[in-house]
């Protein structure tokens, strides 16, 4: 049965441990970083880092507010990435039948022009380990979901912010949050619900959390990497 996570970023208190169990689970070094006065650290995903807590400051309504992403790959249900992989190299990017997890094999090492999954990705996320020339980014952590497990950035997560399950019981409980949000925060969207198997609760303006938060044509950003899925991707509202 496909599955599917909701990120509730109301529940998230930017503790990172999804970041560190990640790291962990896929045994992936860790990445050097510096204090440049920011809770986001490292500053960006890259081949070894596949989720990233990113953190913005924002003044909403005149009060300053502290916004949290848990960045990850949303393993679209059409994904742009695996359509360009595989007019170069079959098989490089594949769709498992079972959970509907995008997952990178080591084939993404052969193809001609890594360069094109990457910017056909509207969610800016597959990055290349300049010493394979791997892609690389989260694998749904399938080895554990085959296994009965919960991926490993889900496990650990002590908020409740992390959910994982079948995909329609994750859209079910993703519009029962947002109901009860949106009382307080009329704004509050799902970003992308209905096109992808990794969507997230944000009590305001996506953009204001991260220009990629949702494939959304407005959505500050470059509209060429997006523009694919900002035609079929609508958040619920
Ligand atoms: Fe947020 Fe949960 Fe990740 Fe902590 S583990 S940063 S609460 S998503
Ligand atoms: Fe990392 Fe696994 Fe979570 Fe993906 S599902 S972000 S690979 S821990
Ligand atoms: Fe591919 Fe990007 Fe979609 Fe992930 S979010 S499946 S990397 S297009």
């Amino acid at each position: 049965m496909p599955k599917a996570f909701f990120i509730d970023t109301t529940k998230c208190t930017a503790c990172r441990g999804c970041q560190v169990a990640c790291k962990e689970w896929h045994n992936n070094p860790a990445t050097e970083t510096k204090q440049v006065g920011t809770h986001q650290n490292p500053q960006d995903l890259n081949y070894s880092t596949y989720k990233l807590v990113r953190f913005s400051e924002k003044e909403v309504d005149n009060k300053l507010h502290w916004l949290f992403f848990a960045d990850q790959c949303r393993h679209c249900i059409v994904p742009p990435c695996k359509e360009v992989a595989d007019m170069d190299v079959e098989g490089a990017i594949i769709i498992d039948e079972e959970t509907g997890c995008v997952y990178y094999t080591e084939k993404t090492a052969e193809l001609s022009d890594p360069e094109g999954p990457i910017m056909a990705c509207p969610y800016n996320i597959p990055r290349k380990d300049p010493n394979s020339n791997r892609l690389a980014k989260c694998d749904m952590c399938l080895d554990r979901v085959q296994n009965g497990m919960k991926p490993a950035c889900v496990q650990v997560c002590p908020t409740g912010t992390m959910n994982f399950g079948d995909y329609e019981e994750m859209k079910e409980l993703a519009q029962k949050r947002l109901a009860e949000v949106k009382k307080t925060r009329p704004a509050a969207v799902v970003g992308d619900p209905d096109y992808h198997r990794c969507f997230y609760l944000m009590e305001y303006d996506p953009g204001l959390y991260y220009e990629y938060a949702v494939a959304s044509a407005d959505v500050p950003g470059p509209h060429d990497r997006r523009s694919m899925l900002a035609n079929v991707s609508r958040p619920f509202k």
